[in-house]
Parts: C-alpha cells; sequence; structure tokens
C-alpha cells in the first residue's frame, strides 16, 4: 500500500512527507472510515504531543488529492484507497459500506464504469468523479449473522 503511494507520488512528482505517510498509515490500519479527530487519535501515541488539527487536515487534503485516500460523505471520514485505480482519472469509486461493523469495501469494473458513462451521457451530464455509497451487510457480518440463525435462507 506505501509503496504504492510512494510511486503515485514520485510519477507525480508529489512528496510523501512524513506527517502524510503516518496519516496514510493511521487511515490504511483499519478497515473502517476515520473522521479527522480519529485520525489524530491513531497518530497519537501514550505521552506524545498530539500532531496539530490544521497538520493534519492538510495531509489528508494531499492525499485525497493523490486519490491516496477517499472521502466518505456519508460519514464524513477518510479511508485509505485499496484499489489501483489511484489516478485513473474520473473512475468512478464504489465504496460498500457495512451498516453492523462500519468497514468500507472499494469495488469498481470497468464495465461499470462504461455503464455510469452511458448513464451520464444520456442526460447531457459530464460527471467530475463520480462516488457511489452502498450501504448494507458485509460478507464477514453476514455469515456471523448466519451462524447466528441457521435457517435464515441466502438472499
Ligand atoms: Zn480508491
Ligand atoms: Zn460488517
Amino acid at each position: 500500500m506505501l509503496d504504492r503511494a510512494e510511486r503515485v507520488c514520485a510519477e507525480r512528482g508529489a512528496r510523501l512527507t512524513d506527517i502524510r505517510r503516518r496519516v496514510l498509515e493511521a487511515l490504511a490500519a483499519d478497515h473502517a472510515p476515520a473522521g479527522a479527530y480519529e485520525v489524530i487519535e491513531r497518530l497519537t501515541h501514550a505521552g506524545e504531543k498530539p500532531p496539530a488539527p490544521i497538520t493534519v487536515y492538510r495531509a489528508l487534503d494531499f492525499l485525497l488529492e493523490q486519490g491516496l485516500v477517499h472521502r466518505i460523505e456519508s460519514r464524513n471520514a477518510f479511508v485509505a484507497c485499496s484499489s489501483d485505480h489511484a489516478g485513473a482519472e474520473g473512475a468512478p469509486v464504489v465504496f460498500l459500506i457495512c451498516e453492523r461493523c462500519g468497514a468500507v469495501g472499494e469495488a469498481a469494473t470497468p464495465a461499470f464504469a462504461d455503464a455510469l458513462r452511458a448513464l451520464a451521457r444520456a442526460s447531457g451530464f459530464r460527471p467530475r468523479a463520480p462516488v457511489i455509497e452502498v450501504s448494507g451487510e458485509c460478507a464477514h457480518c453476514r455469515t456471523k449473522l448466519k451462524l447466528r440463525e441457521p435457517d435464515a435462507v441466502d438472499a
């Protein structure tokens, strides 16, 4: 993950400074999205002075710009990019957000991108950065639910 971040930044002549790397690491440590203050918490080790919020906000802005981090609007939180589309401008990103555990999965296929483009074109609409948030239950939580309700029929 961090190797890819290094590569993406190097290709664009952007610098992955220490604080930017640490913010990215803090987000990558968990599949659940984190708000800016949670990022600060994750970055603060016992007995240490926490980083200034403005520093963290700037690092988040940088990571968003580089496509290394995504913003989950419905949660007002951030998640590290787990796919390899970083840099593919205008490519739609689909977030699968679990309502039970809060985990966020990232999914997108070229077929979906084409379908979305055709849909927008039909309306004469030019999408900038399509982000689709789908809420539901993740595979992990569904398995746990099934164990609890052995008679439940898989939908
Ligand atoms: Zn991504
Ligand atoms: Zn879940």
